[in-house]
């Protein structure tokens, strides 16, 4: 499983940062990027959440 960021979407919350720590993380401009090429199987339904609670949809999930 992979994960994109849409970062012209991401307003820089932080909530997918707090909900999957190992698969985001927020950057020096502030905005949200992908730190693992592929998401390992404990931290795929992190990752799903992350995606469903982002406020502007800007979480993409490849399965
Ligand atoms: S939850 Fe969405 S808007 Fe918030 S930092 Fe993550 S990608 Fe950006």
């Amino acid at each position: 499983m992979k994960a994109k960021v849409n970062r012209d979407a991401c307003i820089g919350c932080g909530a997918c940062q707090a909900i999957a720590p190992k698969v985001f993380e927020l950057d020096d401009e502030g905005l949200s990027q992908v730190i693992v090429e592929d998401i390992e199987k404990d931290d795929q339904d992190e990752a799903r959440e992350a995606s469903e609670s982002c406020p502007t949809a800007a979480i993409e999930i490849e399965e």
